[in-house]
Protein backbone atom coordinates (compact mmCIF):
# COMPACT_ATOMS: atom_id res chain seq x y z
CA UNK A 1 0.00 0.00 0.00
CA UNK A 2 2.94 2.19 1.05
CA UNK A 3 6.23 2.74 0.21
CA UNK A 4 7.96 3.90 3.45
CA UNK A 5 4.91 3.95 5.71
CA UNK A 6 3.67 7.04 7.36
CA UNK A 7 1.80 4.94 9.69
CA UNK A 8 3.50 4.17 13.21
CA UNK A 9 2.78 1.05 15.04
CA UNK A 10 2.17 2.34 18.87
CA UNK A 11 2.19 -0.63 21.14
CA UNK A 12 -1.47 0.07 23.44
CA UNK A 13 -1.61 -2.13 27.09
CA UNK A 14 -4.99 -3.56 27.13
CA UNK A 15 -4.72 -5.10 30.54
CA UNK A 16 -4.93 -8.86 28.99
CA UNK A 17 -2.53 -8.42 26.27
CA UNK A 18 -1.54 -5.47 24.23
CA UNK A 19 -2.14 -4.64 20.36
CA UNK A 20 -0.44 -2.59 18.30
CA UNK A 21 -2.65 0.02 17.26
CA UNK A 22 -2.08 2.28 13.71
CA UNK A 23 -1.63 5.47 13.99
CA UNK A 24 -0.50 8.28 10.98
CA UNK A 25 0.07 11.79 12.75
CA UNK A 26 0.55 14.10 9.37
CA UNK A 27 1.45 17.60 9.68
CA UNK A 28 0.63 20.08 7.03
CA UNK A 29 3.05 23.29 5.95
CA UNK A 30 1.09 26.14 7.02
CA UNK A 31 -0.95 26.18 10.60
CA UNK A 32 -4.17 25.29 10.82
CA UNK A 33 -6.88 23.14 12.43
CA UNK A 34 -6.53 19.87 13.98
CA UNK A 35 -9.19 16.63 12.61
CA UNK A 36 -9.02 13.50 13.55
CA UNK A 37 -10.24 10.52 12.06
CA UNK A 38 -10.98 6.91 13.19
CA UNK A 39 -12.07 3.89 11.71
CA UNK A 40 -12.61 0.26 12.50
CA UNK A 41 -14.37 1.40 16.13
CA UNK A 42 -16.83 -1.53 14.80
CA UNK A 43 -14.59 -4.02 13.74
CA UNK A 44 -16.13 -5.47 11.10
CA UNK A 45 -17.00 -2.23 8.76
CA UNK A 46 -14.51 -2.33 6.26
CA UNK A 47 -15.62 1.15 3.85
CA UNK A 48 -14.51 3.11 6.30
CA UNK A 49 -11.40 1.37 6.97
CA UNK A 50 -10.47 1.59 3.16
CA UNK A 51 -11.33 5.05 3.10
CA UNK A 52 -9.09 6.15 6.14
CA UNK A 53 -5.69 4.35 4.36
CA UNK A 54 -6.86 6.01 1.33
CA UNK A 55 -6.97 9.48 2.88
CA UNK A 56 -3.50 8.55 4.45
CA UNK A 57 -2.23 7.76 1.49
CA UNK A 58 -3.99 11.33 -0.04
CA UNK A 59 -2.41 13.76 2.47
CA UNK A 60 1.26 12.12 2.58
CA UNK A 61 1.78 13.10 -1.42
CA UNK A 62 -0.57 16.52 -0.90
CA UNK A 63 -0.12 19.64 1.19
CA UNK A 64 -3.09 20.31 3.45
CA UNK A 65 -3.14 23.10 6.65
CA UNK A 66 -3.12 22.09 9.93
CA UNK A 67 -2.60 18.31 11.34
CA UNK A 68 -4.34 14.94 10.27
CA UNK A 69 -4.58 11.96 12.47
CA UNK A 70 -5.84 8.90 11.58
CA UNK A 71 -6.64 5.53 12.63
CA UNK A 72 -7.35 3.57 10.19
CA UNK A 73 -8.12 0.37 12.78
CA UNK A 74 -9.27 1.46 16.28
CA UNK A 75 -11.18 -1.76 17.51
CA UNK A 76 -8.02 -4.19 16.65
CA UNK A 77 -9.24 -7.26 18.79
CA UNK A 78 -12.49 -6.55 17.09
CA UNK A 79 -11.55 -6.49 13.58
CA UNK A 80 -9.32 -9.82 13.92
CA UNK A 81 -12.54 -11.30 15.30
CA UNK A 82 -14.75 -9.82 12.48
CA UNK A 83 -16.99 -8.36 14.80
CA UNK A 84 -18.09 -4.77 15.78
CA UNK A 85 -17.72 -5.39 19.46
CA UNK A 86 -14.03 -5.97 21.25
CA UNK A 87 -14.23 -9.81 21.94
CA UNK A 88 -11.85 -8.80 25.26
CA UNK A 89 -14.40 -7.42 26.87
CA UNK A 90 -17.23 -7.69 24.88
CA UNK A 91 -17.49 -3.93 24.80
CA UNK A 92 -18.23 -1.46 21.77
CA UNK A 93 -15.49 1.50 21.49
CA UNK A 94 -18.39 3.62 20.08
CA UNK A 95 -20.34 3.57 23.31
CA UNK A 96 -16.79 4.35 25.60
CA UNK A 97 -15.92 7.70 26.11
CA UNK A 98 -13.42 8.85 27.05
CA UNK A 99 -11.84 5.48 28.46
CA UNK A 100 -9.20 4.79 31.54
CA UNK A 101 -5.82 4.33 31.55
CA UNK A 102 -6.07 1.30 34.17
CA UNK A 103 -9.64 0.01 32.95
CA UNK A 104 -10.88 -3.00 31.03
CA UNK A 105 -9.56 -3.52 27.50
CA UNK A 106 -11.75 -1.31 25.43
CA UNK A 107 -11.63 1.42 28.04
CA UNK A 108 -7.76 1.31 27.71
CA UNK A 109 -7.86 1.42 24.11
CA UNK A 110 -10.61 4.77 23.89
CA UNK A 111 -8.29 6.41 26.47
CA UNK A 112 -5.59 6.55 23.82
CA UNK A 113 -8.37 7.98 21.17
CA UNK A 114 -10.08 10.37 23.46
CA UNK A 115 -6.56 11.90 24.40
CA UNK A 116 -5.97 12.55 20.60
CA UNK A 117 -9.52 13.74 20.32
CA UNK A 118 -9.11 16.16 23.13
CA UNK A 119 -6.89 18.16 21.40
CA UNK A 120 -8.69 18.12 18.01
CA UNK A 121 -10.62 20.55 16.46
CA UNK A 122 -13.04 18.04 15.07
CA UNK A 123 -13.13 14.11 15.45
CA UNK A 124 -14.34 12.56 12.62
CA UNK A 125 -15.45 8.77 12.81
CA UNK A 126 -15.81 6.64 9.98
CA UNK A 127 -18.62 3.81 9.95
CA UNK A 128 -20.99 1.95 7.54
CA UNK A 129 -22.97 -1.09 7.91
CA UNK A 130 -21.59 -4.07 10.23
CA UNK A 131 -21.62 -7.85 8.19
CA UNK A 132 -24.92 -8.44 9.85
CA UNK A 133 -26.40 -4.79 8.27
CA UNK A 134 -27.49 -2.81 5.24
CA UNK A 135 -27.33 1.15 5.95
CA UNK A 136 -28.44 4.12 3.79
CA UNK A 137 -25.62 6.31 3.40
CA UNK A 138 -25.86 9.39 6.40
CA UNK A 139 -23.80 11.82 8.49
CA UNK A 140 -24.92 11.68 12.07
CA UNK A 141 -24.38 15.46 13.38
CA UNK A 142 -25.27 16.83 16.83
CA UNK A 143 -26.43 19.67 18.25
CA UNK A 144 -24.34 20.32 21.59
CA UNK A 145 -25.42 23.52 22.06
CA UNK A 146 -21.57 25.12 22.00
CA UNK A 147 -21.77 27.28 19.14
CA UNK A 148 -18.40 26.63 18.10
CA UNK A 149 -18.74 23.30 17.42
CA UNK A 150 -21.88 23.41 16.09
CA UNK A 151 -20.88 25.76 13.12
CA UNK A 152 -19.38 22.90 11.46
CA UNK A 153 -22.32 20.87 12.05
CA UNK A 154 -24.44 23.46 10.69
CA UNK A 155 -22.41 23.97 7.13
CA UNK A 156 -22.36 20.53 6.28
CA UNK A 157 -25.81 21.26 6.63
CA UNK A 158 -26.00 24.23 4.96
CA UNK A 159 -24.09 22.83 1.64
CA UNK A 160 -25.75 19.48 1.72
CA UNK A 161 -22.53 17.25 2.37
CA UNK A 162 -25.01 14.29 2.33
CA UNK A 163 -27.90 12.95 1.00
CA UNK A 164 -29.05 12.41 4.10
CA UNK A 165 -28.08 13.83 7.56
CA UNK A 166 -29.20 13.18 11.23
CA UNK A 167 -29.24 16.17 13.28
CA UNK A 168 -29.66 15.19 16.80
CA UNK A 169 -29.63 17.25 20.23
CA UNK A 170 -26.40 15.80 22.30
CA UNK A 171 -27.24 13.82 25.51
CA UNK A 172 -25.83 15.41 28.22
CA UNK A 173 -22.71 13.26 29.32
CA UNK A 174 -22.51 12.04 26.48
CA UNK A 175 -19.68 11.83 23.90
CA UNK A 176 -20.79 14.65 21.54
CA UNK A 177 -21.78 16.73 24.44
CA UNK A 178 -18.52 16.05 26.84
CA UNK A 179 -16.00 16.19 23.21
CA UNK A 180 -18.13 19.83 22.54
CA UNK A 181 -16.95 21.08 25.89
CA UNK A 182 -13.28 20.35 25.29
CA UNK A 183 -14.07 22.28 21.53
CA UNK A 184 -14.32 19.70 19.20
CA UNK A 185 -16.77 18.39 16.70
CA UNK A 186 -17.96 14.77 16.65
CA UNK A 187 -19.28 13.54 12.99
CA UNK A 188 -20.10 9.88 12.62
CA UNK A 189 -20.00 9.23 8.77
CA UNK A 190 -22.00 5.82 8.03
CA UNK A 191 -20.85 4.68 4.50
CA UNK A 192 -20.77 1.01 3.81
CA UNK A 193 -23.48 -1.90 3.39
CA UNK A 194 -23.89 -5.85 2.62
CA UNK A 195 -25.27 -4.64 -0.48
CA UNK A 196 -23.35 -2.02 -2.20
CA UNK A 197 -19.59 -2.06 -3.51
CA UNK A 198 -17.04 -1.18 -1.06
CA UNK A 199 -15.07 1.36 -3.47
CA UNK A 200 -18.47 3.21 -4.17
CA UNK A 201 -18.90 3.55 -0.23
CA UNK A 202 -15.23 3.95 0.50
CA UNK A 203 -15.12 6.54 -2.16
CA UNK A 204 -18.25 8.29 -0.56
CA UNK A 205 -16.41 8.54 2.58
CA UNK A 206 -13.62 10.67 1.26
CA UNK A 207 -16.04 12.86 -0.74
CA UNK A 208 -17.80 13.86 2.60
CA UNK A 209 -14.19 13.88 4.15
CA UNK A 210 -12.95 16.40 1.39
CA UNK A 211 -16.18 18.40 2.08
CA UNK A 212 -14.97 18.57 5.55
CA UNK A 213 -11.59 19.69 5.41
CA UNK A 214 -12.39 22.46 3.28
CA UNK A 215 -14.76 24.04 5.93
CA UNK A 216 -12.53 23.53 8.71
CA UNK A 217 -9.59 25.15 6.73
CA UNK A 218 -7.79 22.35 6.16
CA UNK A 219 -7.77 22.47 2.37
CA UNK A 220 -9.10 25.15 0.10
CA UNK A 221 -12.40 25.51 -1.72
CA UNK A 222 -15.85 25.21 -1.14
CA UNK A 223 -18.15 22.28 -1.27
CA UNK A 224 -20.65 22.05 -4.31
CA UNK A 225 -24.08 23.31 -2.50
CA UNK A 226 -26.42 19.78 -3.41
CA UNK A 227 -30.39 18.57 -1.95
CA UNK A 228 -30.10 17.01 1.38
CA UNK A 229 -32.73 15.58 4.18
CA UNK A 230 -32.38 16.43 7.47
CA UNK A 231 -34.37 13.85 10.34
CA UNK A 232 -33.66 14.95 13.56
CA UNK A 233 -34.95 11.75 15.55
CA UNK A 234 -34.11 8.01 15.50
CA UNK A 235 -36.54 5.29 16.71
CA UNK A 236 -36.02 1.41 17.01
CA UNK A 237 -37.38 -1.63 16.06
CA UNK A 238 -35.91 -4.42 18.42
CA UNK A 239 -36.40 -8.02 18.98
CA UNK A 240 -38.44 -9.22 21.85
CA UNK A 241 -37.06 -11.90 21.85
CA UNK A 242 -33.64 -14.69 20.88
CA UNK A 243 -34.74 -16.74 17.22
CA UNK A 244 -34.42 -16.66 13.63
CA UNK A 245 -34.93 -13.20 11.76
CA UNK A 246 -36.20 -13.61 8.31
CA UNK A 247 -36.10 -9.88 6.62
CA UNK A 248 -38.81 -9.32 3.77
CA UNK A 249 -37.43 -8.34 0.48
CA UNK A 250 -38.31 -4.63 0.59
CA UNK A 251 -37.02 -1.01 -0.97
CA UNK A 252 -34.88 0.63 1.84
CA UNK A 253 -34.57 4.33 0.22
CA UNK A 254 -37.94 4.96 2.46
CA UNK A 255 -40.49 2.93 4.29
CA UNK A 256 -43.84 3.56 5.09
CA UNK A 257 -45.98 2.75 8.79
CA UNK A 258 -47.18 -0.44 8.25
CA UNK A 259 -44.73 -1.81 5.91
CA UNK A 260 -44.15 -5.63 6.23
CA UNK A 261 -40.39 -5.54 7.96
CA UNK A 262 -40.11 -9.63 8.28
CA UNK A 263 -40.53 -12.68 10.50
CA UNK A 264 -39.43 -13.81 13.78
CA UNK A 265 -39.97 -17.46 14.65
CA UNK A 266 -38.62 -19.03 17.63
CA UNK A 267 -35.89 -21.80 17.18
CA UNK A 268 -38.36 -24.70 17.68
CA UNK A 269 -39.83 -23.28 14.41
CA UNK A 270 -43.16 -22.09 16.00
CA UNK A 271 -44.67 -18.55 17.36
CA UNK A 272 -44.56 -16.69 13.49
CA UNK A 273 -45.00 -13.20 14.46
CA UNK A 274 -45.01 -10.58 11.36
CA UNK A 275 -42.73 -7.01 12.20
CA UNK A 276 -44.10 -4.45 10.63
CA UNK A 277 -42.90 -0.68 10.65
CA UNK A 278 -44.44 1.30 13.22
CA UNK A 279 -43.77 4.54 11.72
CA UNK A 280 -42.59 6.16 8.62
CA UNK A 281 -39.47 7.57 7.44
CA UNK A 282 -35.69 6.96 6.40
CA UNK A 283 -33.94 3.84 7.08
CA UNK A 284 -30.67 4.55 8.82
CA UNK A 285 -29.21 0.79 9.28
CA UNK A 286 -31.15 -2.66 9.57
CA UNK A 287 -30.36 -6.11 10.19
CA UNK A 288 -30.32 -8.52 7.05
CA UNK A 289 -29.07 -12.03 8.60
CA UNK A 290 -31.14 -14.67 10.28
CA UNK A 291 -29.62 -14.68 13.60
CA UNK A 292 -31.97 -12.91 16.42
CA UNK A 293 -30.55 -12.14 19.52
CA UNK A 294 -32.94 -10.69 22.23
CA UNK A 295 -32.89 -7.07 21.55
CA UNK A 296 -31.01 -6.82 18.29
CA UNK A 297 -31.97 -3.88 16.21
CA UNK A 298 -34.19 -4.76 13.28
CA UNK A 299 -34.61 -1.16 12.09
CA UNK A 300 -33.19 1.98 12.90
CA UNK A 301 -35.73 4.77 11.10
CA UNK A 302 -34.72 8.31 11.04
CA UNK A 303 -37.96 11.11 10.64
ZN1 LIG B 1 -20.43 1.27 13.12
Amino acid sequence: MFKGSPIRLQRVDLGDTTIELPIADLVGLRPGPTLVVTAGMDGDEYAGITAAYQLIERYTALDFAGRLIVIPVVNIPGFQAECSHNPLDDKFPKYIFPGRVDGSPTERLLAVISSLASEADCWYDLHGAAITEGVNPYLWLHNTGVAKVDALARDLIHYGIAENILYERAHFGLKPAALAKQGCTYIVAESGSRRTELSDDAARHLAWLTSTMQLLGLIDGTPERKETRVMTHVSFITAASDGLWQPADIDYSFIKQGTTLGQVTRLDGTGEKIIRAISSGTPLWWKETMRLKKGDILLALGS
